[in-house]
């Protein structure tokens, strides 16, 4: 696998091999790649064994001698060519993306130029790993600190950003002078192969970036944790794996990032502009189908406005539009699989039962769809209210006050994103100083963008991607102490 294949329809699957120290990888055995919308095969992948693992970290640590004595101008010159062929393959990535995990295309598209966006980002932040000095009580010493990379990094990333969740990992890994193994999700691992074949096109260099493909991730990830030569571990996904991860990775001390599942409350106060405030929850709520980790699992609606809310949300959902991902005009597409319908399916049925009352949709039309679904009265002690969804379910409940409301939006384990709306300046201050998360969107539904710090508090993980906070997760802080000849 080297560059772009151009996307077939399901008549022949994609035959992709792993991409291991510049070259293409397979063992002899290949799993299955579903597109979901149809439940055609899209592709055959290689399915990598702990022994390809191996040779994946022998390679990442012979290139990362090279590569860490790289000028910075050079990574950055790389980067600014991988970002252009992104962007150039664009169309054909996010058809990629779409077949292999049912993100609609024109999101799909969004996606790519979301994912590129952190490519360019880091291109630049590449040049301004900086240094300081500082003074010493001595009057013949010089001190200072700079910045290394930290070592060779082992990526594990979730399917529902095939692309993005790579690049806002590997871009600041590449910049810092790092090499990096990504094994993407074995549900959609074609994008991350299409991305590495662009990165060797424009001369990245064997070994720096290698996609580890594999049907059983426990097997080629013990390797990783088993290596003392792989330095850190940055992980995307849910906070089950997260925490095993974050275990496994303590016996070699290694460095960790770790971007974990979300319950992000969304408060509307009474002084909001309803159909404003509806706008934001949509973009939040059925992007993705529901299957991104900043997406709101609770709307909190203040009494007086409740009634209006309800109409204005459910009005916007009936209009939405599902169906086929690759037809550019589909808003909602088809669930990763079974397991994820099998959830959203638990989720409504133990809310009806509990009392919630479905205000549109609530039903699977087929295959792996679920209709875009409003669900009122929602109450504590359903399922839905602590757990992910991961579905296009949008639950809204009451609440009265300032202060009920904010402890309400707290009380879970999950500190990813929130999001309030009001058109009161005090109360925006005041309601988002409050919230224990790390992302906090103040009348805005969708805050993620390449320059800021993305990342959570207490079980939605540790460290930041993105902006200059992404880049300090590649860097080991290196003190320096010299003593002049006196
Ligand atoms: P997941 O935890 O099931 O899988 C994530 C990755 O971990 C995959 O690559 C998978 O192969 C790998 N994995 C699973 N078991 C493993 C094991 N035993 N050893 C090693 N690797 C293993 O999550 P998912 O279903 O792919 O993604 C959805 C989850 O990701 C949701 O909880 C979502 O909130 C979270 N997510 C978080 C962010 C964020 O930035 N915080 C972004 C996207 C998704």
């Amino acid at each position: 696998m080297t560059t772009v294949t151009p996307v077939r329809s399901s008549e022949a699957p994609l035959q992709l091999d792993a991409f291991i120290d510049g070259r293409a990888a397979r063992s002899g055995k290949t799993f299955s790649v579903i597109n979901p919308a149809t439940g055609d095969v899209y592709a055959e992948v290689a399915d990598c064994t702990a022994e390809i693992a191996a040779e994946a970290v022998d390679a990442a640590v012979a290139a990362f001698a090279s590569w860490k004595k790289t000028t910075a101008p050079q990574r950055s010159q790389l980067l600014k060519a991988w970002h252009a062929e992104i962007i150039c393959n664009q169309e054909s990535l996010a058809r990629a993306l779409s077949s292999e995990m049912g993100k609609p295309y024109t999101e799909a598209l969004g996606e790519i130029a979301y994912a590129a966006a952190y490519v360019e980002l880091y291109a630049e932040e590449a040049t301004r790993i900086y240094g300081e000095t500082f003074p010493s009580q001595h009057a013949h010493k010089r001190l200072f600190a700079n910045r290394q990379p930290v070592g060779p990094v082992y990526a594990v990333t979730p399917w529902n950003f095939p692309a993005a969740m790579v690049t806002r990992k590997i871009a600041p890994a590449l910049a810092a002078g790092c090499t990096a193994i990504v094994k993407p999700a074995e549900q959609s691992p074609v994008t991350a192969l299409l991305l590495a074949g662009l990165w060797q096109k424009v001369g990245g260099p064997a070994g720096t970036l290698q996609v580890l493909t594999a049907s059983d991730p426990a097997a080629v990830s013990q390797v990783m944790f088993d290596s003392a030569k792989i330095r850190k571990l940055t992980f995307t996904g849910s906070t089950d794996v997260g925490r095993m991860l974050y275990e496994q990775s303590a016996r070699t001390i290694k460095r960790v990032s770790l971007e974990l599942g979300g319950h992000a409350p969304f408060i509307v106060f009474a002084d909001a502009d309803i159909e404003k405030a509806v706008n934001e929850v949509m973009l939040c709520k059925f992007r993705n189908a529901g299957q991104t980790c900043v997406c709101t699992n609770r709307i909190y609606v203040q009494r007086p406005i409740l009634e209006a809310f309800n109409a204005a949300l459910s009005k916007r959902v009936q209009a939405l539009r599902m169906g086929d991902p690759a037809d550019p005009d589909t808003q909602i597409g088809p669930l990763v699989d079974a397991d994820a319908l099998a959830k959203v399916k638990r989720h409504v049925a133990d809310a009806v039962a509990k009392g919630a009352k479905v205000l549109v949709g609530g039903d699977s039309p087929q295959g792996l769809y679920f209709s875009p679904t409003v669900l009122a009265d929602v109450a504590p002690g359903m399922e839905i209210l602590t757990e992910e969804t991961f579905g296009p379910v949008a639950p809204v409940l009451a609440f009265d006050d300032e202060d009920e409301v904010i402890r309400l939006a707290n009380d879970t384990p999950y500190g990813l994103a929130a999001y309030v709306y009001t058109r009161d300046l005090s109360r925006a201050f005041r309601v988002s100083e409050s919230l224990e998360y790390g992302i906090v969107g103040v009348n805005d539904g969708a805050p993620s963008t390449a320059q800021a710090p993305f990342g959570g508090t207490k079980d939605s993980g540790i460290g930041r991607e993105g902006g200059k906070w992404g880049l300090e997760e590649y860097l080991e802080v290196r003190y320096v102490s010299i003593a002049l000849d006196q």
